[in-house]
C-alpha cells in the first residue's frame, strides 16, 4: 500500500485486544521486553541480557519471505520467573519480527490518531454492510478465475452489477415515495373539491 501512495489504516489481529479498557501486556511476550535498537539485544524480566543468536527466515503459502531475529537469554537454569517465562527446555529464544512490529508500530498510531478513529467508525457501517451482502446474500465468497487480471475482470465485473442494483433500489425507493407523495395530494385536492370528511 504505500508503495502505491495508499495510507493503510488496517487493523492487526489483536489491535482490538490492545484496545480494551482491562487489557494488560504479559509481561513475559517479547513485545513487552526492553529493546535496546542500537546494540540489539533484549532484556529478559529478570534483567539479563538477550542476545542476537541469528535470523530466522520462514516463507508464507503465498511465498512472502519472513525474517525474524532470534534473542537467547543466558542461564534460565534456577531463575524464579521460569514457570512464568517459557515452557521449553534450556535458555529462552524469542523471535522477533521487527518489520512486521515497526508497521503494528505504524497502524496503531494510525489507527488511534482523530483520522483513524473516523474511519474506524465509517468501517462497520459501509464497508462491512457490503461484505456481508456479497458473502452471505449473494453467496461471492471466491472467486471464479485465476490471475491477477482475470481476477480483476471478474471483480469489476460484480461491483458494477452490485452498483447496478444499489441503485435501482434507490430508484424504486425515491419512485415508490414520489408515488405516494402524489397519490396524497390527489386525495387531499379532491377532498377539498367534494368537501369529504
Ligand atoms: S526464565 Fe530466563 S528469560 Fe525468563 S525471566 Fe528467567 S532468566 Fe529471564
Amino acid at each position: 500500500m504505500q508503495e502505491n501512495r495508499i495510507e493503510a489504516f488496517v487493523k492487526y489481529n489483536f489491535f482490538h485486544k490492545e484496545q480494551r479498557p482491562r487489557y494488560v501486556p504479559n509481561p513475559f511476550h517479547p513485545e513487552s521486553l526492553y529493546y535496546n535498537i542500537e546494540q540489539d539485544y533484549y532484556v529478559c524480566p529478570m534483567g539479563q541480557h538477550m542476545n542476537r543468536i541469528g535470523t530466522k527466515r520462514d516463507k508464507t503459502a503465498s511465498g512472502y519471505v519472513t525474517q525474524s531475529a532470534r534473542y537467547k537469554a543466558q542461564r534460565c537454569e534456577g531463575c524464579p520467573l521460569r514457570g512464568s517465562c517459557f515452557k521449553a527446555r534450556g535458555n529462552r529464544i524469542i523471535e522477533v519480527n521487527h518489520r512486521l512490529n515497526e508497521y503494528k508500530k505504524q497502524a496503531r498510531e494510525r489507527l488511534t490518531s482523530e483520522e483513524g478513529i473516523k474511519h474506524r467508525g465509517r468501517r462497520c457501517i459501509e464497508p462491512e454492510a457490503v461484505f456481508g451482502q456479497m458473502k452471505y446474500n449473494m453467496a461471492y465468497r471466491r472467486f471464479r478465475h485465476v490471475g491477477k487480471e482475470k481476477v480483476t475482470m471478474d471483480f469489476a465485473f460484480f461491483v458494477i452489477a452490485f452498483n447496478i442494483k444499489k441503485m435501482c433500489a434507490k430508484i424504486a425507493k425515491e419512485a415508490s415515495k414520489l408515488f405516494l407523495d402524489l397519490i396524497y395530494r390527489l386525495y387531499t385536492h379532491l377532498k377539498a373539491i367534494y368537501g369529504m370528511n
